[in-house]
Order: structure tokens, then C-alpha cells, then sequence
């Protein structure tokens, strides 16, 4: 929305989150206390210490400290990606089709996606699913 409505494109570019702030992506994902909530609810699910931040540290964190096969960086990179999915989902969802839902419900949301990907995955190690469960 900041680029559009530095073209003229659109009036406003009120935050669909907050309702309050302008959107960038970086308020969007980051700054904007809508998605702070869904993030940090996410990371104290998960009991991960990393709290929302910006791209670029972000992108650092995904890109060198969640390399590798073990099953809690698999499971961190889910939750990365699936946090900013359904952000950006909800976002599009209050735009176009004037649905909203609370932070809890985005997290529960999350939550359920991502036990239904872990829980029905055969190859799943049972250790890895017994950790998984203890979250
Ligand atoms: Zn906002």
C-alpha cells in the first residue's frame, strides 16, 4: 500500500491490522501490534526465544541460523512460514472479502495447520511427534 499510494493509485493506506498505522510491509509483518501478537503467541507456543524483529534480520535468521535436517529448525521454518502466510492472508481476507479474525484465532489457525502437516506426515519419527506434542 505505501507504493500504491505514492503513485496516486489508492487515498489511504491504513493498516487492514491495526486500522490505525500506515501499511509497509515492514509495519505489516513487524511493527503492526495485530501481528506482534501472532508472532510472539507462535514463538512462546513453540517456546522459541527469537521475537518479532525486521526483514533483514529475519531473512538472516531463516537464511544461516535454521539451516540444516533436525526436526526444531524444521519445525521453526514452518512456523516462520506459516506466521507470515496467515498474516498476509488475513490482510488480503479483510481487503477483499471483509473477513475478519482476532490474533487467538490466527494462532489457533496456525496451530492446527501445523499439527494436521506434522501429526499425518507417515514418516514422521515418533520421537519427533512425541516432541511435537509436548509443545
Ligand atoms: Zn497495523
Amino acid at each position: 500500500m505505501d507504493r500504491l499510494i505514492k503513485r496516486g493509485i489508492i487515498q489511504s493506506n491504513i493498516c487492514s491490522l491495526c486500522e490505525r498505522d500506515a501499511e509497509s510491509h515492514t509495519h505489516l509483518f513487524f511493527e503492526c501490534h495485530f501481528s506482534m501478537t501472532v508472532w510472539n503467541e507462535v514463538m512462546n507456543w513453540l517456546k522459541f526465544k527469537w521475537r518479532t524483529c525486521n526483514w533483514r534480520m529475519l531473512l538472516d535468521w531463516y537464511c544461516n541460523r535454521l539451516r540444516g535436517r533436525g526436526f526444531k529448525l524444521k519445525v521453526k521454518r514452518m512456523a516462520l512460514a506459516a506466521v507470515v502466510y496467515n498474516i498476509w492472508k488475513e490482510r488480503n481476507n479483510r481487503i477483499f472479502n471483509q473477513k475478519k479474525r482476532a490474533p487467538e484465532q490466527i494462532v489457533r489457525d496456525i496451530k492446527i495447520g501445523m499439527y494436521s502437516v506434522i501429526l499425518n506426515n507417515p514418516l514422521m519419527p515418533n520421537e519427533d511427534r512425541d516432541c511435537f506434542l509436548s509443545l
